[in-house]
């Protein structure tokens, strides 16, 4: 007798996890809160809604985000498959008609003969409802029910669980200009923990400007405006006050630039991301900026003229958990064996990025099931780096969109015009030999 999985969600995650245990005969029952209630972005009764944009982001196989959708459709994805089929022109990204593609992930997953709809709020991890399975994935998304959050957050405890994004921009390390920056830390000249990026008086000034002139992301009706003292918007320092900056997270107490041999008027600073250093985020840059004025202004910054952004700062409503604390390798919750968890909630960040973790969890379940150990994907892929993040020995765990950063560093110096040819060159041979031998194969 088959063994049955029950799905919480039937977004984005909840529908790949669903379609990869379904395709190799294992049932599902698929719990979805729509359309007797509504999270305050969703509105479409439908399965694998689409809340914002309706872009799954660049299709070019040489940016990571591409090469994560290659690696999808060669693991048989349906929120793929339905991008495909309901693509819209948009140049070198994958846009699609939103109403259209949710219509087909619905209609895919009501053929499945495996898998079953039914339409409930679930209220907690030990609502009756969950009773019958065998396993439980929570795939409920950034927005999750409040009743079903707080039922999670008793098995993740309190810091265990952020209900807020404040995100700062990363920037990969080989766009940084070194002849401008100086590691150091505050007191610390030896150390090389952060990199400075020390600014004079005008820079500050203009910088400051910027900030104050750039434009803003409009909120959504239910994200609050207000914000914690102690995380508050780089841009609402600015206008608190001519020097709040440079008294605030632009401090420049305790470092010395080694060129000039003097402490610098403000320095911004960039603490790295992983151990190899490939990325650097831009400490207390949280932001509500549109992300063309991030881009814009944060080019400001002596070092960063010519930036590349692995992510863009933002602030809004993001439930998550802090993943390498409260989650197996598996995507097992540590404290409660046989609930999994998919999509934002697990940490990773962006539409594709969801539905990839939601796929991978399903793939995993059906070998499992089946008594077949199957192992993540390889580092140097982009499924492999996506899911690594989730593992991260980070004390200040944060989502994270894919990007080569995730991935080990090459091993050969190579111009940047060529560092994402020899990535995806990398990660495909990967992905072919744990393809070819067995290891991600059901
Ligand atoms: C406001 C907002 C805008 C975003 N915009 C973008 C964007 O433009 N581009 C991008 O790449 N990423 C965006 N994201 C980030 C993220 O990629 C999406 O939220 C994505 O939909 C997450 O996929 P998911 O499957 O984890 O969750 P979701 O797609 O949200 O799916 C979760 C599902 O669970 C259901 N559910 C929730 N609670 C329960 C419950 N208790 N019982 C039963 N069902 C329940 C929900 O109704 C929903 O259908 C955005 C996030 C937010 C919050």
């Amino acid at each position: 007798m088959p063994q049955h999985t029950a799905i919480i969600g039937g977004g984005l995650a909840g529908s790949e996890a669903a379609r990869q245990l379904a395709d190799r005969n294992e049932r599902v029952t698929i719990f979805e809160m729509k359309p007797h209630r509504f999270s305050p972005a969703h509105t479409n009764p439908d399965l694998g809604e689409l809340v914002c944009s309706n872009s799954f982001r660049s299709d070019d196989p040489l940016s990571a985000v591409g090469l994560l959708k290659e690696e999808m459709r060669s693991l048989d994805s349906l929120i793929l498959e339905a991008a495909d089929r309901t693509r819209i022109p948009a140049g070198k990204a994958l846009a699609v008609d939103r109403e259209r593609f949710a219509g087909i992930v619905s209609e895919r997953l009501q053929e499945q003969r495996n898998v079953t709809i039914v339409r409930k709020e679930i209220l907690g991890l030990d609502d009756p409802a969950l009773t019958p399975f065998e396993r439980v994935v929570f795939a409920a998304g950034p927005l999750a029910g409040e009743s079903l959050t707080r039922s999670l957050q008793q098995q993740t405890g309190e810091d265990g669980l952020s209900f807020y994004d404040a995100i700062a921009p990363i920037v990969s390390a080989d766009s940084i200009d070194q002849e401008r920056v100086f590691w150091a830390s505050r007191y610390d000249p030896e150390s090389s923990d952060y990199l400075n990026c020390p600014l004079n008086k005008e820079e500050y000034e203009r910088l400051r400007q910027a900030l104050l002139h750039g434009k803003q992301a409009r909120a959504r009706d239910f994200e609050s405006q207000t914000h914690f003292e102690g995380c508050l918007p780089v841009e609402v320092l600015a206008e608190r006050g001519e020097m709040t900056l440079a008294f605030g997270p632009l401090k420049p107490v305790g470092l010395t630039d080694p060129r000039t041999g003097e402490r610098p008027f403000a320095v911004v600073q960039l603490r790295a991301e992983n151990k190899e250093k490939t990325m650097f985020n831009l400490v207390g840059f949280q932001t509500r900026l549109t992300h063309s004025a991030q881009k814009q202004i944060f080019r400001l910054i002596p070092g960063l003229e010519n930036a590349r952004f692995e992510r863009l700062g933002s602030m809004h409503r993001n439930t998550f958990v802090h993943a390498p604390r409260v989650l197996t390798h598996d995507l097992e919750l540590r404290k409660s064996p046989g609930v999994y968890l998919a999509g934002q909630i697990t940490g990773v960040e962006g539409y594709v990025e969801s539905a990839a973790c939601g796929l991978w969890l399903g793939l995993y379940l059906a070998g499992k099931i089946q008594g077949l150990s199957l192992d993540l994907p390889p580092r140097d892929t982009a499924l492999g780096g996506l899911l690594n993040h989730l593992q991260a020995d980070t004390k200040n765990f944060q989502p994270m969109n894919v990007n080569f950063g995730l991935c080990p560093p090459l091993e050969v110096r190579a111009k940047k015009s060529r560092r994402k040819e020899l990535y995806v060159h990398r990660a495909r041979q990967a992905w072919q030999r744990w393809r070819e031998e067995g290891r991600g194969n059901l």
